[in-house]
């Protein structure tokens, strides 16, 4: 159920087991231990079928100049 294998971190390259917390790496420090998720490929893969997939349309930002122009504002 859980995807997540651990936290890589994007400084020195080092693994480390997803904590609670656990959002930099210690040894590089909060400023350059930023920690890369690590996420069960595979096992995504394998549960998700490829059609679920799918990146959200960017309709919002389309409907709301069109709703600002004829919008009175109701007080
Ligand atoms: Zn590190």
């Amino acid at each position: 159920m859980n995807n997540v294998i651990g936290l890589r971190c994007i400084n020195c390259g080092k693994e480390l087991t997803a904590k609670p917390g656990l959002y930099t790496c210690p040894a590089c420090g909060p400023k350059d231990g930023i920690l890369d998720v690590v996420y069960d490929y595979a096992k995504i893969k394998r549960s998700v079928p490829q059609e679920r997939v799918v990146y959200s349309k960017d309709r919002n930002s389309a409907g709301d100049r069109l709703s600002s122009c004829g919008a009175s504002n109701a007080v």
